[in-house]
This record gives C-alpha cells, structure tokens and sequence, in this order.
C-alpha cells in the first residue's frame, strides 16, 4: 500500500514525488512515458535558473531527483489502465495487469495531442503525418515539411524544422498567432518557411507504392502532399515529404473521469485552489487540470503539483 500514487513523468509527476518523499510518504512514481511534454521542448527559456536548457535535458534532471530519494519513492515506467475506488483507497491497475493500491493518487497525465481528423491522416501517421515537430524534424534533413497550427508547439516547431530540412511551410488557419511573440519573430526570420495563411488542410496526400517485385521487400507508402481547402500560389496542393500536426492538445483526463471527478466547461480535471478534486484523497496537477487559468507551462506544472504533495500530505495526516 503507497501513501501516494503518482501518475506522470512529466514535470508535475517529478516535482509532486520531490515533495511527496520529502514529507517522508510511500510513494509509487508511474508513468507511460518518461519526460512527458517536456521531452519535446527544443528549447526551454522561462525555467528559472536556467537561461536556456533543451527539454529533455531538464526533464533528465527532474528525473534524478525524484528517484534520488530511494527510501521513499519508487519508479515504474507502466501506462495506468484502470482505477477504482476501494473502501477509502484506490486500486490502480498497470499495463501487463499488476494492480497497486494507494491512499491518495495525484493525476499529473498532462494532455494528448489533437489530430486533424481529415482524409489520410491516420492512413499516414507514423508514415510522414507525426505529432511532434521538435522530436521529429531531425528525419527530415533537407526535405519539404508543412507545419500545421498556430500555437507555441507549431511556431516553435516550424522554428527547430527549419534548422534541418530544405524547406518549411507554416499552415494556419488564421492570419495572426497565439504563440509566444518570441517564437513568431525567430520563425519570421527563416528565410526557408513560407506562411501559408487562412488556410486549411483538408487532406494528407501520399503515394501507394505498388507492389513488390519478387524478391524485393514492398515499399512503404508515404507522404508526398497536403490539400488545403482553397488555392495557395494557384494550387490546392502542396507538395511536402513530412506533415507535422501542432494544433494543440487535449487534456488526459480518462481516469480521473472514470472515477467520477468533475472537469470544468472546458474539460480539463476540475481543482480547488488545493488541487483537491471533489473525490477525497485525489488531487490533480500540471496540464489536466483547471488551475493556473489553464496556463500549461513548466513553471504552473511544478506549483500545482507542490501544492497538490502538500495537500496530499495534509489529507494523509488528517486521517491519522
Ligand atoms: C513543443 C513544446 C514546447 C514547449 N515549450 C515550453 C517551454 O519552453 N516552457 C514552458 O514552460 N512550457 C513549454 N511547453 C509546455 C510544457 O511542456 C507543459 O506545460 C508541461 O510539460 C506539462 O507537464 P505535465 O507534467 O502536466 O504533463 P506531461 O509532461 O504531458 O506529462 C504527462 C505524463 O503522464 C503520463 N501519462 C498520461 N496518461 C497516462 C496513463 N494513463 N498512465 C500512465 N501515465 C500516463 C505521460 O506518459 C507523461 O509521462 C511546451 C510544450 C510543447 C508541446
């Protein structure tokens, strides 16, 4: 039996274990992925104390210091398939069906990238259509890639593909940007990415490669295009090697929701100002949730997540 399960590597994962082992709590640290979100940042900017630091490098150092308190917590990479309410603690069940029990649970599931939902996306996902331009780009060294969004992930993303491939064509739906002014100025700057405005890509184009001759292994299909839903330079196509899709994310509020915790109108995991759900014994942080005004960063990741340890620790305490 833990004191505290904790569901998430990303930042509020690693900083609620942090606070959580040092009130002296069993606490079980699980996650599908290790780094989460965090992972994907090229270029970390707004980390206090560090002027500049890539993604997974700063996650790494997270990771060390959670799993540094070795009496206290225990790290388990698995992905949470189910949990349920027992008596007044909770039974989670892991991938591979080990089931553990815990006093507490703090969800730190973070979000899931939206997809598009057009014609050939998921005919062509993991084929050329992927969800993460930072962690990708590198597969695309000198080729043609369009970037989808208008958001941080997608400004950043047309920023760090446009380091490696031939060429970049920044797609948005809108003529300005909700990404942060710094990314919009270093993007603008390239002198390889084309904006390609008011624009929607109705379609994701790729060849069916035919069959195989004998003896030879078939060859894969992939991308060579997008469709958008007017003309763009007098076609309604682009040719592209790479469709990078950026257009925001849902949060992962799955098992919170199968526990019966409320979500607010947008959908994200409804806290109070102590990361309290309206379930005893469960607390939520980092990008699932509805606290810091849904500002999702590294920053309001890691103060949720200290303050949900301490209501942890609080809840754990009162009922000593
Ligand atoms: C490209 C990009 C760049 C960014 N750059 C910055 C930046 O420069 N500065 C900044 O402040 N913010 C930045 N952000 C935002 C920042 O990355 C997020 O706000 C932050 O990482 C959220 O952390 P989190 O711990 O809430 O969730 P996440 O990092 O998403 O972690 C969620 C964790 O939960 C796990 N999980 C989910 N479901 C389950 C399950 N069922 N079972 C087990 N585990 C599960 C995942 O595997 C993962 O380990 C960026 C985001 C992106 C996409």
């Amino acid at each position: 039996m833990f004191d505290v399960v904790i569901v998430g590597l990303g930042i509020a994962g690693y900083t609620a274990a942090i606070y959580c082992a040092r009130y002296k709590l069993k606490v079980l640290l699980v996650g599908a992925e290790e780094g989460g979100m965090g992972n994907t940042a090229a270029e970390v900017g707004n980390w206090p104390g560090e002027i500049e630091i890539r993604g997974p490098d700063l996650m790494e150092k997270f990771k060390k210091h959670a799993v540094s308190f070795t009496d206290q917590v225990t790290f388990k990479i698995a992905r949470v398939k189910d949990i349920q309410k027992m008596g007044s603690e909770f039974e989670l069940v892991l991938e591979g069906d080990e089931k553990v029990m815990g006093k507490t649970v703090i969800f730190a599931t973070g979000s899931n990238k939206r997809h598009l939902g057009i014609k050939g996306e998921e005919e062509f996902s993991g084929k050329g259509v992927t969800y993460c331009a930072t962690c990708d780009a590198f597969f695309y060294r000198n080729k043609t890639v369009a970037v989808i969004g208008g958001g941080d992930s997608a400004v950043e993303g047309a920023a760090i593909a446009a380091q490696v491939a031939a060429k970049v064509y920044l797609v948005h739906r809108k003529n300005s940007f909700r990404a942060e002014p710094y990314w919009v100025e270093k993007v603008k700057e390239k002198k390889n990415v084309e904006f390609v405005l008011e624009r929607n890509i109705v379609e994701v184009i790729g060849d069916q490669p035919s069959p195989a001759a004998a003896g030879l292994r078939p060859a894969s299909k992939k991308v060579t295009g997008i469709k958008l839903d007017q003309p763009y330079n007098g076609s309604d196509t682009i040719a592209v090697d790479g469709v990078f899709i950026e257009i925001g994310s849902n949060p992962a509020v799955e098992l919170p929701k199968k526990l019966g915790c409320a979500l607010d109108t947008k959908g994200f995991l409804q806290v109070d100002e102590a990361q309290r759900t309206n379930i005893a014994g469960i607390f939520g942080a980092g990008d699932l949730t509805s606290a810091s005004n849904h500002f999702a960063q590294f920053t309001t990741a890691a103060g949720e997540a200290t303050v949900a340890a301490n209501s942890a620790f609080n809840y754990l305490q009162a009922g000593k």
